[in-house]
């Protein structure tokens, strides 16, 4: 089973993406992560990966189809596989239709940016569980120690996300739901204002039937 999730940042992709890799055995290939953890490697490439993250920006879309090309090929990718912001835009999802990939499914989680914005404010990264946290009733639900923010998560940085969002993503959905060739895939899309479980169910209803 392949499934792309794709969603605003902060829509909740990561959350249900570590759901579904769980339930359906199933590598979760997240780009964010993957370029993470690149950047402690201290090369050029690295440098420049490093510096579109922090200011908000996207990757270009020849670094990241290559490292994508690269995981989606992997023998551990056979059974399938869930991409959690990939692809990004029209050229990213052009490179998979290239390699031939068929996906079963695109989720789109939607929500309104005022709802974005309050809940990455408030949400932190817990370094050894590597669970993404939000703040409930003042607090965070585990050992705040452990928490970090994103350098990404900040107010203005958000901003430029939710720009490149608007002006990349959106026509790529606009282009996958218009465009009849690569039609094989089901799309979907969930209210990702709901909470977790409730979307968790939402998603076991579409993905159980497979
Ligand atoms: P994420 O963790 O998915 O929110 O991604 C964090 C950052 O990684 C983004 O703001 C981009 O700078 C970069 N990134 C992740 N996925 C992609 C992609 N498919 N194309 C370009 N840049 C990406």
């Amino acid at each position: 089973m392949r499934i792309v999730l794709l969603g605003a940042p902060g829509a909740g992709k990561g959350t249900q993406a570590q759901f579904i890799a769980q339930k359906y055995h199933i590598p979760n290939i997240s780009t964010g992560e993957i370029l993470r953890k690149l950047i402690y490697k201290n090369t050029v490439l690295n440098k420049k990966i490093d510096y579109s993250m922090h200011s908000g920006k996207l990757i270009s879309d020849d670094i990241i189809t290559t490292l994508i090309r690269d995981r989606i090929t992997c023998l551990d990718c056979k059974p399938g596989f869930i991409l959690d912001g990939f692809p990004r835009t029209i050229v990213q999802a052009k490179m998979i239709e290239e390699e031939k990939i068929d996906i079963d499914y695109i989720i789109e989680l939607k929500i309104p940016t005022k709802i974005i914005l309050k809940r990455i404010q408030n949400r932190r990264t817990n370094s050894i569980e590597k669970k993404i946290q939000c703040l409930q009733n003042g607090n965070y639900p585990t050992n705040n120690s452990f928490l970090a923010e994103r350098v990404d998560d900040k107010e203005k940085i958000v901003k430029i996300r939710l720009h490149e969002y608007e002006k990349f993503t959106i026509p790529l959905i606009n282009y996958l739901k218009n465009d009849t060739k690569v039609k094989k895939f089901k799309y979907c899309i969930l209210d990702g204002t709901k909470n977790i479980k409730n979307i968790h169910k939402d998603i076991k209803k579409i993905l159980d039937v497979h």
